[in-house]
């Protein structure tokens, strides 16, 4: 029995025949760029997540750059973002000569919370972008109203949530991504929603962002051959639209199958004090894009190792704070202690969890995993 990480060819031999037909579809079309499979993707996503405009872009380092370009922000500008994160989030900002503020994250959820984002905010902070790590949505709740308080904008990274689901106090439900003024994704085949290559997209409820920031990923153009600002090319290619408007019908049974990996292994977990599971926010749900617990008692590496020589995959996300990066150590405003984030990076572990899942495979990495404590 192989154990994968993530099983993206026993999900594409389930779907394989609709996959094929669509992409010979886009082939014989020869409507490579822009093609009709483009638009039909783009309007399925935007009812899937009930948002007034879907932007297709070819990543999501590119949806991020676009959304903070959207914005109008001036180099000096401060953009607050998590230092426990993939790369991407605080890259685009310093690419942009914006600066970026890390800052702490909620040692349960892993997610920037609304008291960290308001002790962070200066007379420069015109933007943040919380990320909803690992597929549970940060307490936007908080964070828009701070967001509000102090004219700071919104761009949500949910590049690891799509289809995850938050819950505000009156009762009232939004699709992660959808909350704050802009939402990014990216479409990478090992996300939620993964294509067979890159591909992105843009999310926002503001007909003036919309036209801004589809205008920036068609090279600032407002008519053809006519350009009002400089702007970039991305775009999601139509092989990979027709895709993706597939594989969205079947977004949530694919979140419905990582949370029963996600409750096989909390169960399995459930005794070993050493161990912290996910822990599992009371106003958003969980895709568990990863499941990524906690190790208390310092032997996390050791775990790593232990996995690794039985052949269990894991991976460590993240094992560096950006903040301790080189490629940031030289940018204003850099912090040197953030004790939450440091923990985390000596602390969690990912192990395998993706839609195909047996509870056979689960039991042989459960197995392995309690044999070590
Ligand atoms: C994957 C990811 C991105 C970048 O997406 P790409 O499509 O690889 O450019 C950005 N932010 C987070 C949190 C991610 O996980």
């Amino acid at each position: 029995m192989k154990i994968q990480m993530v099983d993206l060819s026993g999900q594409y031999k389930k779907i394989k025949k609709e996959i094929d037909n669509a992409v010979i579809e886009v082939i014989e079309s020869s409507a490579y760029i822009n093609g009709p499979k483009v638009h039909e993707f783009q309007e399925s996503l935007e009812k899937y997540l009930d948002v007034k405009h879907v932007i297709p872009v070819a990543n999501g380092t590119d949806a991020l750059q676009i959304a903070l370009m959207g914005l109008g922000l001036k180099p000096g500008d401060e953009v607050i973002v998590p230092a426990f994160t993939y790369v991407a989030t605080a890259e685009v900002i310093a690419l942009l000569g914006l600066t970026p503020i890390m800052v702490d994250v909620d040692p349960d959820t892993y997610n920037l919370t609304g008291d960290i984002l308001e002790k962070a905010i200066t007379s420069k902070t015109k933007a943040v972008v919380p990320v909803h790590l690992f597929g549970q949505t940060a307490d936007m709740e908080d964070i828009v109203e701070i967001a509000k308080k102090h004219n700071v904008a919104i761009v949500e990274d949910n590049a690891q949530a799509i289809g995850s689901v938050y819950t505000f106090r009156d009762g009232t439900k939004k699709q992660a991504g959808t909350i704050g003024d802009i939402g990014t994704t990216s479409f990478f085949p090992a996300k939620n929603l993964g294509a067979f290559g890159d591909a992105g997209a843009i999310f926002t409820n503001s007909d003036e962002l919309a036209n801004e920031m589809r205008m920036i990923a068609n090279h600032g153009q407002s008519k053809r051959y006519y350009h009002d600002r400089i702007g970039v090319n991305s775009r999601l290619d139509s092989i990979q639209a027709a895709i993706l408007n597939i594989k969205l019908k079947y977004l949530d049974d694919y979140a419905a199958a990582r949370r029963k990996a996600a409750d096989y292994y909390d169960e399995a977990f459930k005794d070993i004090a050493e161990i912290q599971t996910p822990v599992r926010s009371k106003n958003s749900t969980h895709v568990f894009h990863q499941y990524t617990m906690r190790i208390k008692n310092g032997k996390r590496d050791e775990l790593n190792q232990f996995l690794n020589s039985r052949k269990i995959p894991n991976n460590i996300y993240y094992p560096v704070p950006l903040y301790k990066q080189e490629a940031f150590s030289h940018l204003a405003g850099a912090v040197d202690f953030l004790p939450v984030t440091d923990m985390l990076c000596k602390e969690v572990i990912s192990l395998p969890i993706h839609t195909e899942m047996t509870e056979e495979i689960q039991k042989v990495i459960t197995d392995a995993v309690k044999s070590f404590f």
